[in-house]
């Protein structure tokens, strides 16, 4: 018998100019006046955040701008932005930005009330308290931090990536507006959108996802692969930006309630080592991961091959199989994504180490065939023949 629980406190708005809407919603939702925005230095180069304050100020708000937010962000801009929320006295706090930004202002939103440090959370030395209301605008198709109960912060001087996970940082309200997503450069595009597709793809089969989960990666999948490759030769094509947005909110609701697996638990750890930008750290181990994982979950990588649409039920699991990772072998590479051992930063020496970090990542659990450090290793060396 099927047993699973599914809950999500979001108050989600989509489409093509909702985030004209933001002073509507807050009103709507209870927000105070007294705004902290959360955001960085890429943003405010596109002038997203300047419009947003604005029109929020036309609206009777107060936004006050954050921008030290860095990619892969860090507990010390964290500890910051939590003093910047108490002088200003903020009441809640806006993200506008990809994961980093939206992550960043979901521990400000927790240390401004509650104090501490990120890592004091994610290690269990602090319980979780009451949190600021939190409103976020993805201006990327990537993480779906928009509606996920985590932040993924790195601790500065340890430089491991640690992830604060809790219903209290879920936000109050995501705004996905493809409008903003439309200055996104093609490279970045293209990675955080693969981060998309890996996580419907890892929350799809992970041994602790449930049929919501699926539901959502199902539905995910298909948008993600026709959509990222315009999106990328087209960076103005508004129908290709929101068919991204939708698939990575989708995704976003696919592994924020079953979780990912050995493709992000690498991903992170390479992140944590190198500071290379996540979704191209998911891309360079996708493949790797698959085919060690195909022998223990042949039949659901064939059903995502047909949700896919790049293998038909008339072929067999083995067929499908081999089909979904031809074909997304070709979509990678139309992606222009390198292979790891292309990445300038990426040191052989430090192979046990990615190891030891993957291998710590809570996730390793969830991955559908079990992992030993052997496993990792060998996984690894197949990243860096490709
Ligand atoms: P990001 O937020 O780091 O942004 C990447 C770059 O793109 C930045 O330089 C930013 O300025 C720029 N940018 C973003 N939007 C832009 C736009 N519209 N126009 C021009 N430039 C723009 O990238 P990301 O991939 O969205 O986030 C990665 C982070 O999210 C990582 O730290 C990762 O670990 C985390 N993450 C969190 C979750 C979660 O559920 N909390 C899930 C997955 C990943």
């Amino acid at each position: 018998m099927t047993s699973f629980s599914y809950a999500i406190a979001t108050d989600i708005q989509f489409g093509e100019g909702a985030s004209r809407q933001l002073a509507h919603h807050l009103l709507r939702l209870g927000f105070g006046r007294r705004l902290l925005l959360v955001t960085d230095a890429g943003l405010m180069e596109a002038g997203i955040p300047q419009s947003v304050a604005a029109s929020l100020q036309e609206s009777g708000f107060m936004p006050q701008l954050f921008t030290q937010v860095q990619p892969n962000p860090r507990d010390e801009d964290c500890l910051i932005g939590a003093d910047a929320f108490l002088r200003f006295r903020a009441d809640a706090v806006i993200a506008i930005g990809g994961g980093s930004a939206m992550d960043t202002a979901k521990a400000i939103a927790l240390l401004g009330r509650q104090g501490g440090t990120p890592a004091e959370y994610a290690d269990g030395h602090r319980t979780y308290g009451a949190t600021a209301p939190i409103a976020c605008l993805p201006t990327t198709a990537g993480t779906g931090s928009e509606v996920t109960r985590s932040a993924v912060i790195t601790e500065t001087k340890s430089h491991r990536k640690i992830t604060l996970k809790h219903e209290r940082l879920r936000p109050a309200l995501a705004v996905l507006d493809p409008l903003l997503t439309r200055s996104l450069p093609p490279a970045i595009t293209a990675a955080t959108g693969v981060d998309a597709l890996v996580h419907a793809l890892e929350g799809y089969t992970c041994t602790v996802t449930q049929p919501v989960s699926q539901a959502f990666g199902a539905a995910a999948m298909p948008l993600i692969y026709r959509a990222l490759p315009k999106a990328y030769r087209q960076p103005d094509d508004l129908a290709a930006r929101s068919d991204m947005l939708l698939g990575s909110l989708l995704a976003g609701l696919c592994f924020g309630s079953s979780d990912v697996a050995a493709v992000h638990c690498l991903a992170e750890a390479l992140g944590s080592l190198y500071d290379t930008p996540h979704g191209l750290a998911n891309a360079v181990f996708l493949l790797p991961v698959l085919r060690y994982n195909a022998s223990a979950c042949g039949s659901q990588y064939a059903n995502v091959a047909r949700h896919m649409g790049v293998a038909d039920a008339k072929l067999s699991d083995g067929d499908a199989v081999a089909a979904l990772l031809d074909a997304l072998g070709a979509w990678l590479h139309d992606l222009s994504i390198p292979t790891l051992s292309r990445l300038p930063e990426v040191r052989r020496e430090d192979d046990e180490r990615l190891v030891a970090l993957a291998l710590a990542n809570g996730s390793t659990a969830s991955n559908p065939r079990p992992l030993a450090a052997d496993d990792y290793r060998a996984i690894l060396e197949e990243a860096y023949r490709m």
